[in-house]
């Protein structure tokens, strides 16, 4: 976890607070980053980031620059409920963009099965696997759930995603044990008890998480249309044969992609190529 000037590292099986050195290049620091550090007098100092492999960043605003939030993470899980609150497909699409873009692998996760209608739960799990997304489907609640999402993990690094209310922090303390709210990560150590920064937990029996339930809201940061497309199983199946050059696939007259979209996927995608 990255707090202000301090971070939390593991290394081997040592944890410890480091003071991350602000000539440090690449800055800011997040959660997931590869460090190196040294001893100078009595603390521990970070004094460089190793490169990312994968990013999730997100935008400060609509416009705003980029913010890294998480590095190196394999797996994005996309956690959307089926109920209460009701599922988005349209935010479910942003976040397989933002996943993309950053290189991570996406998992949709829809909880609260135990509370949907088969109406709403069959044509969302339909849509995605068709369009070839691993999508899970379960209560968080149940542990041959959470066992299957451990299974998915694999000893890989998972960043939670999702909207406020759809059960990150119940999976997050099922897989790890670790409630956010009581810190126990932090109290182990002795830092702080804020609960806004996003950490990255070990999982029981291996593999990590990383908790941005802190995290407000993600922006996406300003996309080129090229890396949503690719994002888009549609458009990437569609675009060679659009008989429009420079076709932004928004109208189906003679455009080979447009009908390719489900009503919510074709939404989405108009969302992310002309603004709300
Ligand atoms: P977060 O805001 O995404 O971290 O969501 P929480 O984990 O805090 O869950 C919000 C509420 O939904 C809590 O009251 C949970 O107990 C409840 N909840 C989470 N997952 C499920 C589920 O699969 N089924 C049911 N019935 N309730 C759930
Ligand atoms: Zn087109």
């Amino acid at each position: 976890r990255v707090s202000g000037p301090t971070a939390t590292v593991t290394h081997d099986d040592a944890i410890f607070e480091a003071r991350i050195d602000p000539r440090t290049p690449g800055r800011p620091l997040v959660v997931g980053d590869r460090v190196e550090w040294r001893v100078v007098g009595d603390e521990r100092v970070i004094t460089a980031i190793l490169p990312r492999q994968t990013l999730l960043e997100r935008a400060h605003g609509l416009d705003g620059p980029r913010r890294p939030i998480v590095a190196n993470a394999d797996l994005l899980m996309i956690v959307e409920s089926l109920h209460s609150p009701p599922p988005r497909p349209t935010l479910i699409d942003r976040y397989l963009v933002a996943g993309h873009v950053g290189q991570l692998t996406p998992v949709i996760v829809l909880t609260k099965s135990d509370l949907a209608d088969a109406a709403v739960r069959d044509p969302l799990v339909e849509l995605y696997r068709s369009l070839g997304f691993e999508v899970h489907v379960g209560c968080a609640k149940e542990e041959a759930f959470v066992e299957e999402l451990r299974a998915t993990i694999d000893g890989r690094v998972a960043a939670l995603v999702g909207q406020s209310g759809v059960g990150k922090s119940t999976l997050t303390r099922r897989l790890t044990g670790v409630d956010r709210a009581v810190g126990a990560v932090s109290d182990l150590i002795g830092g702080r008890h804020t609960t806004s920064d996003p950490r990255q937990i070990p999982l029981i029996g291996g593999g990590w998480v990383v908790d941005t339930a802190g995290v407000r809201s993600l922006f996406l940061p300003p996309l080129d249309m090229e890396d949503v497309g690719d994002a888009y199983p549609e458009v990437r199946e569609g675009r060679a044969n659009c008989r429009f050059r420079d076709c932004r696939h928004l109208d189906d007259a003679g455009c080979a992609v447009n009908p390719l979209f489900s009503p919510s996927r074709r939404e989405s995608y108009r969302i992310l190529a002309t603004g709300p």
